[in-house]
């Protein structure tokens, strides 16, 4: 007996009647919604946003030095950075830093976008600065 007769879609029960031996979903529409489905319960788990927040930290400190050091915004994306998490902000007049912890970074807008970030080390003073998340909500 040829072991694809025994293959399942993992998200629609169906047999997978062809492609690669270790195929798992009979077709793309079954493989999106058992990934979406993942996602949503993923994303419900407190370790998941914990690993994240480790992971950027972590990336952070690797490209941290003493003084202004100026990184490639490429190099956040090929390390898995996300942009979306981060534990604070400050915002000086000129910028706004997002920090994981003790260590963040401002971008750097020229007339490409944003292709760069300045890491930086939190401040004391930083501590004094209060955060509006609420200022645009009408
Ligand atoms: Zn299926």
């Amino acid at each position: 007996m040829n072991s694809s007769n025994n293959r399942l879609c993992k998200e629609c029960n169906q047999p997978i009647l062809y492609g690669r031996k270790d195929r798992k979903f009979c077709s793309a529409e079954c493989k999106s919604a058992y990934h979406n489905k993942n996602y949503q319960i993923k994303f419900r788990n407190k370790a998941i946003h914990e690993k994240i927040i480790q992971n950027n930290y972590h990336i952070l400190k690797s490209f941290f030095k003493e003084g202004k050091t100026v990184i490639r915004k490429s190099s956040f994306d090929e390390l898995n950075f996300e942009f979306n998490y981060f534990t604070t902000i400050y915002r000086s007049k000129k910028s706004i830093y997002f920090f994981v912890y003790d260590i963040g970074y401002a971008p750097i807008i020229d007339h490409n976008g944003i292709r760069k970030l300045l890491i930086v080390e939190y401040q004391e003073y930083m501590k004094t600065y209060r955060f509006d998340a609420w200022r645009n909500i009408k």
